[in-house]
């Protein structure tokens, strides 16, 4: 299979040659069209498979770039995942024009706020500071229409549990949701049954 064959728009198949990708790797080839499709999607993935890439090609895949409101939200454990997928959503959404912020603790609030009102398509973030952007009413909501849970077996062993569900009961109910996690221990299954309908399982 191609990225062409994929059902990718012709804007981000730009995005991604221009990246030097040629080839979708396994997870990528089996993710994204479900993805875009609509449907859940549990991906049971380590990272070093592509996975990044995969929730940044989905993500951008789903974007009305002609509105400047939040309509991908990403949670990672750590703020280096948070700010190493919002680079590669950047690059790989450069020909859309994609905004994307990540809302990591530790760095400025004076910049989220200031990023945040200036208008993106897109947060990545570490679930305390988002959970904390959407309390302050300076992260909407309302017009989210993805969830990626990445890695979401270390935020589970991180202690976000708690801020994950915090989150979610602030997003709209019409939600396409995306899990990764290289294990899928009974708490994420719990998360799945809450948060998902009728996933489709996906393991690499
Ligand atoms: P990840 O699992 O997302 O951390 O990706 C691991 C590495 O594989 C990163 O350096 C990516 O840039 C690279 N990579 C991911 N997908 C592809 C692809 N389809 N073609 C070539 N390299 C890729």
């Amino acid at each position: 299979t191609s990225f062409d064959a994929m059902g990718i728009r012709e804007d981000l198949l730009r995005g991604i040659y221009a990246y030097g990708f040629e080839k979708p790797s396994a997870i990528q080839q089996r993710a994204i069209r479900p993805i875009v499709d609509g449907r859940d999607v549990i991906a049971q993935a380590q990272s070093g498979t592509g996975k990044t890439s995969m929730i940044a090609l989905a993500v951008c895949q789903t974007l009305d770039t002609a509105t400047r409101e939040v309509q991908a939200l990403i949670l990672s454990p750590t703020r280096e995942l948070a700010q190493q997928t919002e680079k590669v959503i950047l690059a790989m959404g450069d020909y859309m024009n994609v905004q994307a912020h990540a809302c990591v603790g530790g760095k400025s609030i004076g910049e989220d706020i200031r990023k945040l009102e200036y208008g993106v398509h897109v947060v990545s973030g570490t679930p305390g500071r988002v959970h904390d952007m959407i309390k302050r009413r300076t992260l909407r909501t309302r017009a989210i229409k993805m969830l990626v849970l990445d890695e979401s077996d270390e935020m589970l062993s991180r202690g976000f549990k708690d801020q994950i569900y915090d989150v979610y009961r602030y997003l709209p109910p019409e939600l396409q949701v995306i899990l990764v996690s290289a294990t899928l221990p009974h708490e994420i299954l719990e998360m799945t049954n809450k948060f998902m309908t009728d996933p489709v399982r996906i393991l690499v």
